[in-house]
């Protein structure tokens, strides 16, 4: 089916203020030093993205003004301005301080979306310290991989996430404290032996801070991001991030000084801090975060609530939206809404024509990955959107569609998706795995592992993964990691892990197990290995379905030939098999 172009001249149907003369100005020889003004930097030098996010409002006529609107799964609500996140975050990089944290050392978050969880992350950044979130819904294998490979110095817990956690502690011999927040008493049980109570320490902390001076280019957040091979790597980036999340915060969300903003992704994931913290809040806009996941009816009551204007999700949050059906929006007011964005997967046409339809909106979809820390491509309020298109690159981005020898394809030709390296928000290394980093860039070219093509008029069409890596509902999953949990199960032999199509998650995790002798396949078994896995990762990681097989496909040199699995599975040619080995 053939979707119509949404043409700029509708734009005021959607109620968008694009700020198109600044589009206009910027493309036009821009580059990104232009911009550099319009961030403060530290005084005395320097920069420091907590600066940016909050000091330099607490400073400004935007102190009082509320950064975080806070509600809770239980209905709580709490609001914090500007000048007390200042406050808060000063003490908190007091507490690390007096911790021994210095500039550098990984400090790692695992909790749930509460105030306390932004208040920590920023008081790293004061500290000079390096942030690493982690995504709440992890087992404790992911964990501890996480911290172990970064080396982390303080790790900052709730309660019920450290007891899920409890056992892994004491094989890391570099975490030297354990902080847990008690957010609103919600846990009546003592703190572990050892463990630092967070409230008792921001109590007799001082609430002013000096920040510790740090350069564009100094270490700021690392998220752990999976490749094929081996476990997930941490991607680190620098301070600099800051300036292209300000830009593209006003570029592609169209962020304007009166907007109620709401991004919709976890923390532990980059959107939830360069689209969750750093971009509305360099632009000092307002911002509601809801702690829990997602259910429909509480989603349209967030935004008719809190009257949110514009609103960044993911594409599988769209279709479960869809499929809850249209009642529902009708019954609450979202007229508040005036821009909407996606990222994370490939936006069906069906979800922008649904977005036209039930809430008058279209929505606009944008590519970037953990790796380019920022929206790098985009259908911004400026253009035309293309439905099922990621859009152009923005401003100061060079992409292209290359071949294997960095040579451009034409218009229409499928190839890898690249990025002329350095942009301001690059990641700046895979934390000790620096080989790993260089392999990423080949001539001339960062190579984003996204497969894509061009049209005519410069928008970008994604295609697939260039590699086996697996796309869940916007969360990338290596298989190797998923295989490495199976084959830790005692009846499980060898395991191989696809990404297998679903129409509301994009892909689910299927494993392909053959097992060791004496154990027979049946379902009580499977269910036995599901449940040995969920607990090991997390639910949205684990496979959704386990196929036992004999034994699995391999090359010659005993490497699991997941293309092939994926061919047999979706019914496909098998490709070249030369280098199967044979049985
Ligand atoms: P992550 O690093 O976990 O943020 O995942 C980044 C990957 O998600 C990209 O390399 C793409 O494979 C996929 N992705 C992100 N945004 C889009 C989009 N708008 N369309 C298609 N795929 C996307």
């Amino acid at each position: 089916m053939d979707y119509p172009v949404i043409t700029k001249p509708k734009l005021d149907e959607f109620r968008v203020r694009p700020n198109l003369e600044e589009y206009h100005r910027s493309v036009q020889g821009f580059t990104w030093e232009q911009l550099r003004g319009e961030l403060d930097g530290l005084p005395g030098g320097g920069l420091n993205l907590a600066h940016e996010a909050i000091d330099r409002h607490a400073h400004s006529d935007r102190r009082d003004r509320v950064a975080l609107y806070w509600e809770g799964t239980g209905g709580e609500e709490e609001r914090y301005t500007f000048a007390k996140l200042k406050e808060l975050t000063d003490r908190f990089a007091n507490v690390l301080k007096g911790l021994g944290v210095k500039k550098g050392d990984r400090v790692f978050l695992f909790m749930e979306r509460i105030p306390e969880l932004y208040v920590a992350f920023f008081g790293i950044l004061k500290a000079g310290a390096i942030a690493g979130p982690l995504f709440s819904a992890f087992g404790p294998d992911p964990v501890k991989d996480r911290l172990l490979d970064s080396g982390a110095k303080v790790l900052i817990v709730t309660p019920d996430l450290r007891k899920r956690i409890g056992g892994i502690l004491q094989s890391l011999p570099e975490l030297k404290h354990v902080i847990v927040v008690n957010k609103n008493n919600r846990s009546k049980e003592p703190l572990a032996p050892g463990d630092i109570s967070y409230e008792k320490e921001m109590a007799s902390a001082s609430s002013n801070f000096q920040i510790v001076k740090t350069t564009e280019d100094d270490f700021s957040i690392m998220h752990y991001t999976s490749g094929t091979t081996g476990k997930p790597k941490g991607a680190v980036h620098a301070h600099k991030a800051a300036l292209q999340h300000m830009a593209t915060g006003r570029w592609v969300l169209d962020l304007h000084d009166d907007d109620m903003y709401w991004c919709t992704a976890d923390p532990g994931w980059v959107t939830g801090t360069s689209y969750g913290m750093s971009a509305p809040w360099t632009n000092g806009v307002s911002q509601v975060v809801y702690e829990g996941g997602f259910r429909a009816s509480t989603w349209y009551h967030i935004i008719q609530k809190y009257r949110v204007t514009v609103w960044y999700t993911a594409p599988t949050a769209i279709r479960m939206l869809m499929r809850a059906g249209d009642e529902i929006p009708k019954r609450y007011d979202l007229t508040s809404l005036r821009y909407m964005c996606s990222v994370g997967e490939p936006l069906n046409p069906e979800a922008i024509m649904w977005g036209l339809r039930t809430i008058k909106l279209p929505f606009h979809d944008n590519w970037w990955q953990t790796e380019t820390g920022a929206i790098l491509i985009a259908n911004y309020p400026a253009m035309d959107i293309r439905p099922g298109s990621m859009g152009r690159p923005i401003p100061g981005i060079e992409a292209a569609v290359v071949d294997e020898k960095g040579k451009q394809a034409k218009p229409g030709q499928e190839g890898d998706l690249a990025i002329r390296p350095g942009w301001p928000s690059m990641f700046r290394t895979y934390w000790h795995n620096q080989e790993m980093y260089d392999s990423k860039f080949k001539n001339g070219w960062y190579i984003t592992g996204d497969r894509a093509r061009t049209d005519e008029d410069g928008y970008f069409w994604f295609i697939g993964r260039a590699d086996d890596v697996i796309n869940t509902a916007g969360h990338l999953v290596g298989p190797f990691e998923v295989e490495s949990a199976l084959i830790e199960h005692p009846a499980v032999a060898e395991a191989g892990v696809i990404g297998k199509p679903d129409p509301v998650a994009m892909e689910v995790v299927k494993a392909f197990v053959a097992l060791h002798a004496g154990y027979e396949p049946t379902d009580a078994l499977r269910a036995d290995i599901m449940r040995f896995v969920r607990q090991k990762l997390a639910a949205g990681i684990a496979p959704r379905e386990i196929e036992f097989v004999d034994s699995l496909p391999k090359t010659r040199s005993g490497k699991i030939m997941r293309r092939l699995l994926k061919a047999r599975e979706l019914g496909l040619p098998e490709g070249d098999t030369s280098t199967l080995e044979e049985d």
